[in-house]
């Protein structure tokens, strides 16, 4: 049930546009009524203009913005008097109506208004709030919804039939609002509800009442079971094992034209959802309101899959599913598409697989989230409309409409270009802090999802925590694990795939540095410095390749090796040794995998101290001693041997690290590429 929220106490005494904000974000606050951008609000006040001349506005909310969170400037002032007098034409194209719009602005330089602005400015009230509230949806999807609204709403709210937003549908609120003095607001079919007063307080407050009746209404006809009867799926521990094996082969089914970010839902919903013995009928229906076919497209893909724990079969049934849901997608755009849209991207961004739930798919993991969150709604929509007569989308007509409107796709024009590693999935092991770190921290700027290993769990938590907090939520995981244990690594990658989808880069970079002369050196530090170095990065690889395989889509190897390698320095044979084991293990890998498009390189860098776990107090003194010089002398004797004289840092090897994992260097694999300032005896051979 949804909630007034408002208090009298927090909301601003005067009203104004900071009672538009306050109102606003109540109203985003709540999913139910408001998701992901969906909605708008205005409210017609006085303000005062550049010359300090005062003046009756219009604030309303800018486009694309968020009500939850948009602040004073996502109002942009428009003027209601330039908005009146268009009113009276016959009709008005979409780009007519933005340009002249944006004619009307206060401050030219404000951002775009809502696309519903003119609906707002042909409405006579001062406050107006707008949503496409699930349980106003309920009573308008359905075939008939004339009754079911005027059952539960009453006489206060005008029923408007559905039209795409723009001018008409503007005019059409407005005749609607003047036939009908006393109504409170306008319930717009397969849209949502408007609702207006003299006050934010008094248009919010309708608002909350207008959708708890609604509420009401719909769960005193709900019905047991709207889905159909549920086959059961297999038991949780068994659902999430298949998921995860399943995702990395359902992430590269889905990686045309673009690769994608996948979320795995498997809530009861979705699972009830996508079980149902009527899911192959209401998932061919459409959405909810035209809002969300932008992110959803038309429909989702149901996979009927025979035995969800089959993970061969269930992907051979989805590679069906999937040809036959784009042929049926292509058929539905040529029918439509009279002004000749290009049509590229033949792929759904819902696919439901019965017995496991629902992945939605998005080029980073909020925009996966954003489409997982609409069609979590819409699934409760349908649920909901079973007992009111069943669920209706919109025409077929009127959904190519939403899906392909200009005004819709001029939006994406506008979007930053993609960073080099959007859209792509990196594991990096010995991330908590120095080389792994610094790789992580690149990878995050490039765009990447970077899963981050170590055995350090508690500064790995740390170092992920930071990272969140300067590169943003959602992107970073952590994974604490030993990679020397073939559990650990497979838990590390199953991450991977539950939380993401699957894999693209993986950075072989966990390390130790035992020091000793041979004949001093004990048989544990041997023996471990080949487990972690030589050992550890095998597992990193046999696992890493496993995924790469089944999702087929590429792929990038970097391991962080050593100069020691091409020019070893002597009291240093376990560390020396093991990374000279683990170069050869990448060239083998690179002849394996360039078959699949994979590449695999290794890095040497060389003495890099800066935040190094691996410069311990103990290795400083020993690698001191094994140069004759002091072990304070250390740092300063690797920077002047190199030949630029310069100390190497962790960003300058995750540089050359980013190069390695990106499509730069598609060109190159199986080869070592040294970051050591200069050193002659480490030249490549
Ligand atoms: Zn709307």
């Amino acid at each position: 049930m949804v909630r007034d929220l408002w208090k009298d106490a927090d909301a601003p005494k005067k009203e104004g546009i900071g009672s538009l904000v306050y109102g606003s974000r109540l109203l985003g606050s709540d999913e139910d009524l408001v998701l992901w951008g969906g909605g708008n609000t205005s409210l017609k006040t006085e303000e005062k203009d550049h010359a300090g001349r005062p003046l009756r506005v219009l604030r309303v909310k800018g486009s694309g913005g968020d009500l939850k969170d948009l602040g004073l400037d996502g109002y942009p002032c428009v003027k209601p008097d330039e908005l009146l007098p268009i009113r009276d034409r016959k009709a008005m194209t979409d780009e007519e109506m933005v340009a002249y719009v944006g004619r009307c602005l206060l401050d030219p330089k404000a951002r775009r208004p809502s696309i519903e602005t003119l609906l707002h400015a042909f409405l006579p009230d001062r406050a107006i709030f707008h949503s496409h509230a699930d349980a106003i949806l309920c009573l308008t999807n359905n075939a008939d919804a004339p009754r079911h609204v005027a059952a539960a709403l009453g006489d206060d709210f005008v029923l408007v039939p559905y039209r795409r937003p723009g001018f008409a549908l503007s005019k059409l609120v407005g005749e609607a609002r003047a036939k009908a003095p006393k109504a409170i607001g306008a319930v717009l079919v397969n849209h949502g509800l408007f609702t207006w007063g003299d006050t934010v307080k008094d248009a919010y407050r309708r608002h909350i009442k207008a959708v708890r009746t609604a509420e009401k209404y719909v769960a005193a006809r709900a019905r047991k079971q709207p889905f159909g009867a549920v086959k059961a799926g297999p038991a949780e521990a068994e659902r999430i094992a298949a998921a995860t094996a399943l995702a990395p082969a359902l992430r590269g089914l889905l990686a045309t034209p673009s690769r994608m970010i996948l979320r795995y839902d498997d809530s009861p919903e979705a699972l009830a959802f996508a079980g149902g013995a009527n899911a192959r009928a209401l998932s061919r229906i459409g959405p909810a309101t035209p809002d969300h076919l932008l992110h959803t497209k038309r429909l989702p893909c149901l996979v009927e899959a025979s035995n969800p724990l089959d993970t061969e079969k269930t992907v051979r049934e989805t590679e069906r599913a999937l040809a036959s849901w784009s042929r049926s997608y292509d058929r539905w755009v040529r029918r439509w598409n009279d002004e000749g849209h290009p049509v590229d991207d033949l792929k759904p961004r819902v696919l439901l697989v019965r017995g496991l739930g629902m992945w939605t798919a998005g080029r980073d993991p909020r925009q996966a989230r954003v489409k997982g969150d609409i069609y979590s709604h819409t699934m409760g929509i349908i649920g909901n409309t079973a007992g009111l007569g069943g669920f209706r989308s919109l025409s077929p007509r009127e959904q190519f409409r939403a899906e392909y409107w200009e005004l819709e796709l001029y939006k994406r024009t506008l979007l930053p270009p993609e960073k080099e590693l959007a859209r792509r999935v990196a594991v990096i092991t010995g991330a908590a802090r120095g080389i792994g770190l610094g790789i992580a921290d690149r990878f995050l700027a490039e765009g990447a999802c970077v899963v981050l290993h170590d055995l350090d769990g508690e500064r790995l938590e740390l170092a992920a925590d930071d990272l969140s907090r300067r590169h943003g939520p959602g992107r970073t995981l952590a994974v604490p694990g030993d990679v020397t244990s073939e559990k650990d690594m497979a838990a590390l990658f199953a991450s991977a795939c539950l939380a993401f989808g699957g894999v693209d880069i993986v950075v072989g970079n966990a390390g130790i540095a035992p020091g000793g002369a041979v004949e001093n050196l004990e048989r544990d530090d041997w023996e471990k410095a080949l487990a972690v170095n030589a050992t550890g990065c095998f597992l990193v690889a046999r696992e890493g390749m496993r995924i790469l395989r089944q999702q087929g889509t590429g792929g990038a190897f970097v391991f962080v090796g050593s100069k020691n390698v091409p020019a070893p320095g002597k009291e240093f044979g376990a560390y020396s040794a093991a990374k000279a084991a683990q170069t050869q293990l990448a060239r083998v890998l690179s002849l394996e995998a360039a078959p699949l498009g994979v590449r695999v390189n290794v890095l040497q860098p060389d003495a890099v101290f800066e935040g190094s776990a691996l410069w311990s107090p103990e290795l400083r003194a020993k690698r001191a001693k094994a140069q004759g010089i002091r072990a304070d002398q250390v740092e300063d004797f690797y920077r002047r041997r190199s030949l630029l004289g310069l100390q190497v840092r962790p960003r300058d090897v995750a540089e050359a690290a980013l190069f390695l994992a990106s499509d730069r260097s598609s060109r190159t694999t199986g080869t070592v590429f040294p970051v050591d300032a200069g050193l002659k005896e480490a030249f490549p051979r």
